[in-house]
């Protein structure tokens, strides 16, 4: 093979392949340090008497634990936070309870499913009760900024219903938009079945109205800014580990 022709499969095969980009799982052993970003959340992330906890942390301390490295979790203030640490790369993972979708899926690689929930529309009883997308039109709805129900509302205002509007309440935990509907501030909130089952005995007025669209993958997203190639083989192998010896079936019982 000629020289040039040569040099030209190379970067052919590293356009491909990635040749150009570093490692994220050789990068993880050589810090000797697994980053993990997440939101604080009862479904999540938080801190009890007895320390750290959470679905997310139970479950990153064990991948971890596998890779015989520390895990040094981080949580932010926002979901938009979280994909800024992944663009940054300032985090090998985001484990936030977080939705596929595909706007995200477009730009972060991410892992295979670990679990599904359902996005719920909540009310409070004794007040009207939606039970269809059309009812939502003009009712006040709050949802978390850059959520994967945000995703879902602009893609129905984009399709069956241009007159539907909302608000993005700029926070991490589903909790303060249940607090907003209990203030009578808002009408309605949008979150995932796991958060209101957790959330539900601090609000025993509020209800699923509906049910907005079937049950939905939950994964960890990867930063674009590196090969995540070996990590996501390592993960996935991991994941389907956690499902196969009931370890995710016990974690999802201990903490939803
Ligand atoms: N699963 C949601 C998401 O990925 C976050 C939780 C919620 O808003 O209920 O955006």
């Amino acid at each position: 093979m000629k020289l040039d022709t040569l040099i030209l499969s190379w970067a052919l095969l590293c356009l491909l392949w990635g040749c150009d980009q570093q490692d994220s799982l050789a990068r993880i052993e050589a810090r000797g340090e697994l980053v993990v970003v997440s939101r604080n959340s009862p479904t999540t992330y938080y801190v009890d008497k007895d320390g750290p906890t959470g679905f997310e942390y139970a479950l990153t301390e064990l991948l971890a634990e596998e890779m015989g490295v520390e895990l040094k979790l981080e949580t932010v203030f926002t979901l938009p936070d979280i994909f800024e640490q992944l663009q940054r790369v300032d985090a090998d993972i985001a484990a936030a309870g977080l939705t596929l979708t595909e706007q995200r899926a477009a730009i972060y690689p991410h892992t295979a499913p670990y679990y599904k929930l359902t996005p719920q529309v909540v009310y409070v009883a004794g007040q009207f009760r939606p039970r269809t997308i059309a009812d939502l039109v003009a009712m006040k709805i709050v949802v978390l900024k850059g959520s994967s129900h945000a995703e879902r509302l602009r893609d129905l205002k984009n399709s069956d219903a241009p007159d539907l509007t909302w608000e993005e309440i700029d926070e991490a935990d589903t909790l303060q938009l249940l607090e907003l509907i209990k203030e009578g501030q808002a009408q309605l909130a949008i979150i995932d079945s796991n958060e209101f089952a957790v959330q539900q005995s601090l609000y025993p007025r509020q209800k699923v109205a509906f049910d907005l669209g079937s049950e939905q993958d939950m994964v960890w997203y990867l930063s674009p800014g590196i090969n995540n190639a070996r990590l996501r083989v390592l993960i996935n192998d991991f994941l389907r580990r956690q499902q196969k010896n009931g370890t995710l079936a016990r974690l999802r019982e201990q903490y939803f």
